[in-house]
């Protein structure tokens, strides 16, 4: 039987539907369209839930990572480190702010940032800031980058897409007192039904600046703005998600655990056992010896109706706009093209992870 890589149907059942449906009707009679009680509400609640002062919902997670490098004094022209292995936006956001991305390279293991590499790269470079990217939902090693960039006058910016559910060592993502950035895109853990971002921080003094930037530059602040946004609908599908997202991610847990022992026995590569607890398992990346082998795996799994996705085919220096970018490239070049992620939501079954190991032990 198929085994689907995400299912919409099973994550928005009847009753959550007619929920949203009440609450869209709600919001067609109030006219209150954009930022409405419902963003409040969600970003109070968000906030409390991920152990930060402060959430700001925007339009879409590339712009909470745009508007907090310019809230952070990210200027045309200023270098900002990223990890070679990442989603698109990570970096396309550095661009569009006129900065400079420079490439942090990554662990061989888990694709997550390197801090020694980021030491490595700041002996060649002066970075203006820093984003380390929680990849897959893995948790980046935080207090290792504050440590090394402490002193340094470099800001240190999360890209936590992926990362709601993940815990760091200070909490849940967004707790570390940096810049948080979180995308609703509707494949996250956490999604609306269409666009919908958010930044998370302690920081009283960007508050009103993100404010301001948001929406057109109103306010005290004399800044040139934008429209970044969040409509009161997608707000009020986020906030009523608040109620079971918690189980969700936890049942996401319990699925990697059963994937792990699963699989350790196969030569497959599965993630260290100590991101059970502490990843958000936006995705359960497996990774092989080569490319090749990965993509014999894929076709393998795609006959048997499995879905699978390659993330990260390309590493960011893949890219033909970012092919001149400077930094550290070894690992995310060994790396990009080698993993394949599994069937990975909150509603698989067991017969489903038990077909989908057995069809990787097929493979062997
Ligand atoms: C999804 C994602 C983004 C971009 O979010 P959008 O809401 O699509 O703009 C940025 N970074 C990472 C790591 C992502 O996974």
């Amino acid at each position: 039987m198929a085994v689907a890589f995400l299912d919409f149907e099973r994550l928005h059942q009847n009753e959550f539907q007619k929920q949203v449906i009440d609450r869209f009707t709600e919001i067609v009679k109030t006219n209150a369209f954009v930022e409405g009680k419902y963003n409040a509400m969600f970003e109070k609640e968000f906030a409390n839930m991920q152990n930060t002062k402060h959430c700001l919902l925007v339009a879409n997670g590339t712009d909470a990572l745009e508007i907090s490098l310019k809230v952070s004094g990210v200027q045309t022209g200023d270098k900002v480190g990223v990890p070679g292995i990442t989603f698109y936006a990570s970096a396309e956001a550095i661009v569009n702010v006129g900065a400079i991305p420079v490439l942090i390279d990554v662990d061989p293991l888990s694709g997550l940032i390197s801090p020694s590499s980021l030491k490595n790269v700041l002996e060649n470079h002066r970075l203006k800031a820093v984003m380390p990217v929680h990849i897959y939902g893995l948790p980046a090693p935080i207090g290792e980058i504050k440590h090394i960039v402490k002193d340094l006058d470099i800001a240190i910016i999360e890209d936590g897409a992926q990362a709601c559910g993940t815990i760091l060592d200070s909490g849940p993502c967004g707790s570390s007192g940096n810049l948080t950035t979180f995308s609703f895109y509707p494949t996250k853990n956490l999604a609306a039904f269409g666009d919908a971002g958010a930044i998370l921080t302690n920081d009283d003094s960007k508050v009103e600046m993100i404010k301001s930037i948001r929406n057109h530059g109103r306010g005290e602040h004399p800044i040139i703005g934008r429209n970044s946004r969040c409509d009161h609908l997608q707000a009020a599908v986020l906030h009523a998600k608040l109620e079971t997202i918690k189980n969700e991610n936890q049942k996401r847990k319990e699925i990697a655990k059963k994937y792990h022992e699963g699989l350790k026995n196969f030569p497959v590569h599965i993630l260290h056992d100590k991101f059970i607890e502490t990843s958000s398992w936006h995705l359960y990346p497996v990774r092989f010896n080569n490319k090749d082998e990965k993509q014999r795996m894929q076709q393998h799994l795609s006959q048997k109706e499995i879905g699978t996705a390659p993330f990260y085919d390309l590493a960011m220096h893949h890219f033909p706009a970012l092919m001149n970018c400077e930094g550290d490239k070894e690992f995310a070049q060994q790396f990009a093209g080698t993993v394949l992620c599994l069937p990975m939501h909150p509603h698989l079954e067991d017969r489903e992870i038990a077909e989908v190991i057995q069809a990787i032990k097929e493979f062997y």
